[in-house]
């Protein structure tokens, strides 16, 4: 048994910009489409914890090639272009009901006895409205303990499919794992929901990721006297191989919005905007309707709440797994908050109503099942030591009533690992950290970021880093080896062993470089040199590391916005005609040819946005920045603004980092 984890209250408002872990389900739905797909699938930012572990360990078991890096949050998947090809086997799902559920349908389809079981948390949880439709396709399954639930047997082989009813009113996971297997049927499927769906969201973001991987779903829907039916078609087809950002968990993030609401103050998730995939993001509108403020833009969403929120009367069928997290917060209303609609929480790791109205007596706060739901009502929590019911979504909406109350102590506070490892520092975090301070500018070569970068950093009081006099001093360091910058392992082995120093001089191993990393030699092989990934991989850990060391800064490269610090507060993306650059270019290191100049600067852009590994391109949240006609004033001025408006470089009295 390990110890309890202590909650500290929450000193005051927090004002801070935080990132949570990649989305459990956007991860396991894309390992599972990448594994079946034609060709190799990458997923960067992915979910590392034990229900993404879980489906990455079957999959591995059932053949299927998955390459792991967890530093990098980035997952490989060499797909096997159709059901697992591992003939047979026994598969642990741990406590995942998405593994179990998702990797069930595939399993009946792929040649070979399976056998497949999970912890008895997870054989708790009820299958057989996803076993009916199965076996009505005629697959092979068999309860190997109790009716209805793990483990089972499984024989796998080619079915015909066709169209099929299926439950939508216990679990939506029922309906994604058939709907993922469809393509592997060779007639199709065609899948019509009876009864009312619940978790709606979660359906759509499965079939936006089966388009992403090259399979377009039709939906259809017939008004009847009963009330509209939903059908969802799935053609029989490869699955192609995707390169996928995965977007962070919203349901994680619910946590994070939750902290601004019991403890007032602001706090910023990056990287979920209003066009994600996660129907959970909806979670900011129940906090809206209770009076918070909510910021949403395209690379974040900010709730500020400056006054007690109101207690809300809602229907959360669609965002369930908010619900505990709604619970949490109602505590602190004014008035009570009534959550209905989601009676079929009971069935998820625990029967999550009577679990949140049971903890949240133990603190003191009069809570009551409904039939589909419960009602809080608010009061003055006390301290209490709070049972999680192996259910991570206990522990982390429990820490919030600590958090905006007098403390909390959480039992079995392990949980969390299922999803969101590092919650619980994560959470210590938030109260000692200042606002977003990281500002990246990326674009192409010429378009003015060095000069940009530099006074910008100068004019918001920041550090400012040139990551591409990193890449430049790599270079060098290749060239004065010997090495050919073609030649990607020995430019990795060289990089391995070099130590690199940019600050105001460039050092490379103690000498100094910075003027020579500027010339024609370095110039015309360093693009070779930053495509091995090897090479970015370290210069991306340089960076982070660096950063973490600053309190503000100003980044300057190709892939700042998208790849290294994809959570920063502000991303400028600069451009500049062409001609406009290579004028530019010529002016800083003389040059007179200025079609050569021009040439080099396009052959270098093709180069950097061609590579595999972190291609330049603008961050879909950065402002695109078109420096071509203005002075540098006039930029420094306008981009000044742009991230002081977004909290950049403001004055903080408070030691810490973002999170
Ligand atoms: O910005 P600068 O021209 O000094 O960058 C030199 C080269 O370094 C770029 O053409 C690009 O190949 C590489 N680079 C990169 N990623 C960065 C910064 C620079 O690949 N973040």
């Amino acid at each position: 048994m390990i110890a309890p984890r202590r909650v500290e209250p929450a000193p005051g408002p927090l004002d801070v910009e935080v990132r949570v872990p990649g989305s459990k389900s956007i991860t396991n739905r894309a390992l599972l489409l990448g594994a079946l797909a034609v060709g190799e699938s990458t997923l960067e930012g992915a979910l590392f914890a034990s229900d993404t572990r879980a489906l990455a360990a079957i999959l591995r078991t059932a053949g299927v090639g998955i390459g792991a890096d967890e530093t990098e949050r980035r997952f490989e998947i060499t797909g096997a272009g159709g059901p697992f090809p591992g003939g047979g086997g026994a598969l642990w799902a741990e406590l995942s009901g998405t593994t179990a559920r998702f990797v069930l349908p595939v399993l009946a389809l792929s040649p070979g006895t399976w056998t497949l079981d999970g912890a008895p948390p997870l054989r708790a949880r009820p299958l057989g409205d996803l076993v009916s439709p199965l076996r009505a396709l005629g697959a092979e399954v068999e309860w190997l303990a109790h009716e209805g639930h793990l483990p089972v047997r499984v024989g796998g082989r080619g079915l015909p499919g066709g169209r099929i009813e299926v439950s939508g009113e216990v679990s939506s996971q029922f309906l994604s794992g058939l709907l993922m297997a469809g393509p592997l049927f060779s007639e199709g499927l065609e899948l019509v929901v009876t009864g009312r769906l619940v978790s709606r969201p979660y359906v759509d973001m499965t079939v936006a990721l089966m388009s992403r991987f090259g399979i377009e779903v039709t939906l259809g829907s017939r008004t009847t006297s009963a009330g509209d039916i939903l059908s969802w078609s799935v053609p029989q087809g490869p699955y192609r191989a995707a390169h996928l950002t995965v977007e962070p968990d919203a349901s994680a993030a619910s946590y994070m919005w939750g902290a601004a609401a019991v403890c007032g103050g602001r706090v910023r998730v990056g990287g979920l905007g209003p066009d994600s995939l996660q129907g959970d993001v909806r979670f900011v509108d129940v906090l809206e309707r209770m009076g918070a403020r909510v910021v949403r833009t395209p690379g974040g969403t900010e709730v500020v709440v400056d006054a007690p929120l109101s207690g809300v009367d809602v229907d959360m069928s669609d965002i369930s797994d908010t619900v505990q997290t709604l619970a949490a917060v109602a505590a602190f209303a004014v008035g009570p908050t009534r959550i209905r609609g989601v009676g079929f929480i009971r069935h998820k790791e625990t029967d999550r109503i009577a679990a949140v109205v049971a903890e949240l007596g133990r603190c003191g706060i009069g809570a009551e099942e409904t039939a589909d739901g419960l009602v809080v009502h608010p009061g003055s929590p006390v301290r209490a030591t709070v049972s999680t019911y192996d259910d991570h979504r206990m522990a982390m909406s429990l820490s919030l009533v600590g958090l905006g109350g007098v403390g909390i102590d959480i039992a079995d506070p392990d949980c969390v690992s299922k999803t969101f490892p590092d919650f619980f520092e994560t959470l210590e975090a938030l109260t000692m950290c200042e606002p977003a301070r990281t500002v990246t500018i990326d674009g192409p070569a010429g378009s003015g970021k060095s000069t940009v970068a530099r006074a910008l950093a100068d004019s918001l009081g920041a550090e400012y880093l040139d990551t591409g006099a990193m890449y430049r001093a790599l270079t060098w360091g290749v060239l004065q080896a010997g090495v050919d910058p073609a030649d990607s392992e020995s430019v990795a082995r060289v990089a391995r062993h070099l130590d690199v120093e940019v600050s105001d001089r460039v050092t490379v191993d103690g000498r100094d470089v910075t003027e020579e990393i500027r010339g024609p030699e370095v110039t015309a092989a360093v693009s070779a040199v930053a495509a091995v990934p090897e090479v970015r991989k370290l210069m991306r850990e340089m960076q982070r590391r660096w950063a973490e060391r600053v309190r503000s800064c100003v980044v300057e490269g190709r892939d700042m916005g998208t790849v290294v610090f994809p959570e920063a507060g502000v991303k400028i993306y600069l451009t500049a005609p062409p001609e406009v650059r290579a004028r530019r270019r010529a002016a800083q290191t003389g040059e007179t040819d200025l079609e050569a100049v021009l040439a080099d600067i396009e052959r270098r852009d093709a180069a950097d946005s061609g590579r595999r590994d972190s291609p330049l391109r603008p961050a879909d949240d950065a402002i695109i920045y078109d420096t071509g006609d203005k002075t540098v004033a006039t930029i420094v001025k306008e981009l000044t603004e742009i991230a002081r408006r977004a909290g950049a470089g403001r004055p903080s009295s408070s030691e810490g980092r973002n999170v």
